[in-house]
């Protein structure tokens, strides 16, 4: 039986004059806490319904992507068993940190924690990277897939967590499925979440379908050009769009049970960037005309210069830079102290500001997103 808290929130809400019926409530855009389209009475996580011959295809199909390797659009063919490709990682995976997160979204870490998996490697080179100790190098231990199902199983036996959140493992597919598969076999319980940059390709988000409750994809940047700046990948946005498309297609909107954890669908991140708020806006509006209006979004304001950002430019440092330590402007003025600093992405070394933020809410709420990832008003979860 739903607790007094429970069953208020589940009721809809009344107008002057008329109740709104369950269907038409969000369609009007009220303050709603748990849309009864989104709700679930109980979840049994994908990975258990497979059958066993769906199984053996699986992990035949994992085999052989580890054999050849065109897993993300790099496009490296090479046999992990032998050597590596752009993302560094071989036949093993590279685990940094297994652990209980708190830093997750409150629908996925609920009070026990998102049993998160930080892999190491990866196959973009963002210059912003809030996690480049471990993703522009192998920094961690190599497991197989069998010891990382144990991981798994230690996750909910020990942590209690809510699930297993698969921290950037677009390089690391056919593990990730091979340890899936294990873990059942080890008696796992909890619902997957793949943590992606989203520039997977559709032959992964394939070998993925019937394992992956949640995808949490990132989408980073709109234009080409920062793409290849920034990202240093010169198709990211075309990769972004096709991937979260079948993201969509094999789980749907996020959905919810009653005690406000995320069980299944497509949790949509957007990281706004300093001066870069008018790719936000053409990302929240591809979502609204092109997936769903229904998307869970987070527009995160999170952003803080990492990795390479504000870093001294190369060709200032050493000899060179002791020549342009006194540098002089047009007119032989003494250049400004700002003038001197020499730096790396300049135009994203600084913090986001809030009305950034607010411009590209704002646009996802104008082009019909309703459902976000705010702080809860009532101290609970948002669902
Ligand atoms: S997953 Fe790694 S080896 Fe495979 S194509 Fe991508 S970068 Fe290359």
């Amino acid at each position: 039986m739903l607790s007094r808290t429970f069953s208020s929130l589940l009721r809809p809400r009344q107008r002057v004059g008329r109740i709104e019926s369950p269907w038409n409530y969000h369609q009007t855009r009220l303050r709603s806490y748990l849309a009864p389209p989104f709700l679930l009475d109980e979840y049994i996580p994908r990975f258990q319904l497979l059958t066993s011959v769906q199984e053996s295809k699986k992990r035949s199909a994992a085999y052989k992507h580890l054999s050849n390797c065109n897993l993300c659009p790099r496009l490296c063919g090479v046999n992990r068993f032998e050597k590596t490709g752009t993302c560094l990682v071989g036949a093993d995976v590279v685990v940094n940190t297994v652990a209980p997160h708190f830093g997750e979204e409150p629908c996925l870490q609920g009070h026990n924690g998102s049993g998160s998996v930080f892999f190491s490697g990866c196959n973009l080179r963002c210059v912003f990277c809030q996690n480049h100790d471990i993703a522009h190098q192998k920094n961690g231990f190599n497991i197989s897939p069998e010891e990382l199902a144990q991981w798994y199983i230690k996750l909910q036996e020990v942590g209690g967590v809510h699930n297993i959140n698969l921290v950037t493992p677009e390089h690391v597919v056919p593990q990730v499925v091979l340890s899936i598969l294990h873990a059942k076999e080890l008696g796992l319980k909890l619902p997957i979440v793949y943590n992606t940059s989203s520039f997977d390709s559709l032959e992964s988000i394939e070998l993925l379908d019937g394992l992956v409750d949640i995808y949490l994809p990132d989408f980073k940047v709109w234009n080409a050009a920062t793409s290849k700046r920034l990202l240093k990948a010169d198709n990211y946005a075309e990769v972004a769009m096709e991937s979260i498309k079948a993201m969509h297609d094999q789980v749907g909107d996020l959905c919810f049970t009653a005690d406000g954890l995320a069980k299944k669908g497509v949790l949509l991140r957007h990281l706004v960037m300093p001066g870069h708020e008018e790719e936000g806006k053409h990302i929240v509006r591809w979502l609204a005309e092109n997936v769903s209006k229904d998307m869970y979004v987070h527009v995160m304001e999170q952003y803080h210069p990492r990795a390479h950002v504000g870093k001294e430019k190369r060709s200032v440092q050493g000899r060179a830079s002791r020549l342009a330590s006194d540098p002089v402007e047009p007119g032989g003025q003494p250049a400004t102290a700002s003038a001197k600093k020499q730096i790396r992405y300049e135009e994203i070394n600084r913090a986001v500001s809030l009305d950034e933020v607010a411009s590209v809410r704002k646009v996802a709420e104008q082009a019909g997103l309703w459902r976000f990832a705010d702080a809860a008003e009532h101290g609970g979860f948002n669902i």
